[in-house]
């Protein structure tokens, strides 16, 4: 198995809109955030972990070769507003592709896409089969289960990702996992947690919420991610020590 960061910033993203600060300003590319995605190979199946904004610049960027999957974690902009783009891999795959989430992600995607339902012609809208996820489905060999977690009110999705004896959790939105939820992890050979910023927020996990969890997760590799602006990349690995891996966008891994 394999995946690739194809986003690792926060809602805004970095450089932020009309902000100066020396992380925005920052000529180091790791510095450099997009909206948080993950592109996953596993069993020869190709994933999509949210389709967010940037989803057509990160496709082309870091060559997504085709998508069999998506996976939708929730229905925040940040997560979803690059889902008109996987109409070119229906088009290219001519086939219908399967896009997954909780039964209230996929209500809200079929209220905020509702042209996909519309019988338009093939090249024109995203080909896809949206389909309510609450048990593990599989892709081919590769089992994907839904990792339910808190995002301040709602509750919404990780996904836990099964191939070739690897086990990978993602987690982009979070502020509390439940232990049911902790338990369906065990202990995977890797994690990517959202850690949003120093300062407490009602909705995410600050840095040290993110790496005192990820510590009890005890993955053999842990990563941090949904970024925002108020922490430098380096500074950021400086902080957190050997024990937990800070990404940038275009990070490859290999499982
Ligand atoms: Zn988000
Ligand atoms: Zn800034
Ligand atoms: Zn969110």
């Amino acid at each position: 198995m394999n995946f690739t960061f194809l986003g690792t910033g926060t809602s805004h993203g970095i450089p932020m809109i009309g902000c100066s600060c020396g992380v925005c300003r920052s000529t180091n590319p790791k510095n450099k955030r997009r909206r948080c995605s993950l592109y996953v190979v596993a069993a020869g199946k190709h994933l999509i972990f949210d389709t967010p904004p940037d989803f057509r610049e990160q496709v082309l960027t870091y060559g997504v070769a085709r998508v069999d999957a998506v996976f939708i974690t929730h229905p925040h902009a940040d997560h979803i507003f690059g889902f008109d783009d996987v109409r070119r891999f229906s088009t290219l795959q001519e086939q219908h592709i399967p896009v997954y989430g909780s039964p209230e992600t996929i209500a809200k995607m079929h209220r905020k896409f509702d042209y996909v339902d519309k019988g338009y012609n093939f090249e024109s809208v995203p080909r896809v089969r949206f389909t309510e996820q609450t048990e593990p489905v599989f892709v081919g060999d590769a089992r994907i289960t839904p990792l339910p977690v808190s995002h301040g009110p709602d509750s919404i999705y990780g996904f836990l990702i099964e191939a070739e004896g690897k086990r990978l959790a993602y987690i982009p939105d979070c502020n509390g996992i439940p232990p049911e939820t902790l338990a369906l992890m065990k202990t995977p050979d890797a994690v990517i947690l959202d850690g949003l910023r120093p300062s407490p927020h009602p909705t995410h996990f600050t840095t040290d919420q993110c790496a005192e969890q990820l510590k009890k997760i005890g993955a053999k590799q842990s990563f941090i991610t949904h970024i925002t602006h108020n922490w430098d990349h380096r500074e950021l690995q400086t902080y957190l020590g050997d024990a937990v891996t800070v990404p940038w966008d275009g990070l490859h891994i290999e499982l």
